[in-house]
């Protein structure tokens, strides 16, 4: 019998999803078939570096198509919805796909227009975003030409994609600025509704002192309610202001629209609802979820995405086998800080170790939570791995989906190394 798996989304992690489930099942034991809504795989870290001239976009965007193994079906249509009773998704254009076991990958969405003002005078002029490839490149406009005054970084509300992203820009603004000489017109202040720089303790406060050493104002407890790009002021709930100059901010994130279409299988955000270590979507027992469309409480990153394939993959085989599933995804997440000066540090936690000091993979490897170049040049490195080893789903040896202990330092809960 063959099996019919449609997944969902084409990016990272569909991608690497039906690579894999590829090499797992010949052509005549599983037809594969990845769904998504244009022929552009864009390559998300690379959006950090395109404002500061760093990269372009055309450098970190690929055919979709190109990037899966033969033998897997690509239907190129926008999502209309998912029928979970009939085993169906609907698409805009095109007759309906049944399926055996769906896998939803479809990530996550950006929705400024649910701030107040955001996308209102100034957008695009004075107000940025660089999580899209667009925004980024008109960011990169505006930096060459800014001469003075103050630029706000502003996350207006969690969850959203890789959650040190803007801390990385705010350490890249700071040698942006002094490469143009002009740093010392240029007042950087983070403005976050997190009460830390960062989510967790030791890393937030190492992230914190990183920003003070910089010069970066940080706020902390701001819930961004409206953004008046008139006149330079993010308000929050509370009724605090902070004025801005030019202000980049990273808006609110939800699921994919068609989610909420789909009746039974999203939340109120039109995230996922799934088990966080087997992956399977609590809307039915065929669904799978991998990457930032599902709610669990891991970081919406691309490494998530990578260590929840391998366990994913491993659990539509055991679905499709009835037998039992493995539990055995643990949160694991890793990340390169980019911080400037071409150093950077890394950080390796999962769902109940935060990012402590050390090494990884090893006692012997990269620095954790320390700033090195050797970092920096794993950041850099990391677009060639997307390409060529995580997208095509290939196991990277010494490196599994469980994130090692071996390395890393314990420190009591309210100090660390830096203290
Ligand atoms: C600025 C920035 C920097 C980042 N830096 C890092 C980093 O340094 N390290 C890291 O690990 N992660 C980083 N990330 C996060 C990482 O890129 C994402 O977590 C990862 O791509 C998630 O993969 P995914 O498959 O869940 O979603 P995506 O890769 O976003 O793929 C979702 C796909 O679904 C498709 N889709 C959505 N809706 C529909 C629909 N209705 N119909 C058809 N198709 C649809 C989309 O077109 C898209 O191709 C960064 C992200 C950003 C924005």
């Amino acid at each position: 019998m063959t099996h019919r798996i449609v997944i969902l989304g084409g990016g990272t992690g569909g991608t690497l999803t039906a690579n894999r489930l590829r090499r797992l099942y010949p052509d005549t034991e599983a037809e594969i078939t990845v769904v998504d809504q244009d022929d552009r795989h864009v390559y998300q870290p690379g959006l950090l570096f395109v404002p500061f001239g760093l990269t372009h976009p055309e450098d970190i965007v690929r055919p979709r198509s190109r990037q899966f193994h033969d033998g897997i079906g690509y239907v190129q249509s926008a999502i209309n919805h998912v029928d979970l009773e009939a085993n169906e998704v609907h698409l805009e254009s095109g007759p309906p796909l049944g399926y055996d076991v769906l896998v939803v990958a479809t990530g996550a969405v950006l929705v400024p227009e649910e701030t107040e003002g955001l996308t209102g005078p100034g957008w695009m002029e004075k107000v940025f975003t660089f999580y899209s490839p667009e925004g980024a490149a008109a960011l990169e406009a505006a930096l060459a030409t800014f001469e003075g005054g103050r630029l706000v970084v502003n996350v207006v509300d969690m969850p959203i994609k890789c959650p040190v992203a803007p801390l990385e820009f705010c350490f890249l603004a700071d040698w942006y600025f002094r490469e143009r000489g002009v740093r010392d017109r240029v007042e950087l202040t983070y403005v976050t509704p997190l009460d830390g720089a960062f989510t967790k303790p030791v890393a937030s406060r190492r992230l914190a002192g990183m920003l003070a050493d910089k010069g970066v104002e940080l706020v902390t407890g701001f819930n961004t309610g409206q953004l008046d790009g008139a006149d330079g002021r993010l308000v929050a709930y509370d009724g605090r202001e902070v004025g801005f100059d030019l202000a980049v901010v990273v808006p609110l994130h939800g699921g994919a629209p068609y989610v909420g279409r789909s009746p039974g299988l999203g939340d109120e955000l039109n995230f996922v609802p799934t088990d966080d270590r087997t992956l399977q979507s609590k809307a039915a027992r065929n669904v799978f979820v991998i990457g930032d469309a599902a709610n669990v409480p891991a970081s919406k990153a691309g490494s998530v995405t990578h260590f929840e394939g391998e366990v994913l993959v491993e659990n539509v085989r055991r679905h499709l086998a009835g037998e039992p599933l493995d539990s055995g995804f643990d949160g694991h997440a890793n990340c390169f800080i980019e911080t400037g000066f071409g150093r950077a540090l890394l950080i390796d936690f999962n769902y109940d170790t935060e990012p402590l000091p050390g090494h990884y993979p090893t006692g012997v490897g990269l620095p954790l939570l320390k700033e090195s170049r050797l970092n920096h040049l794993g950041k850099l490195m990391f677009q060639w791995f997307y390409w060529h080893a995580l997208l095509p789903g290939r196991d990277i040896p010494g490196i599994g989906s469980t994130m090692p202990r071996a390395g890393k330092q314990l420190v009591p809960a309210n100090t660390s190394q830096e203290d």
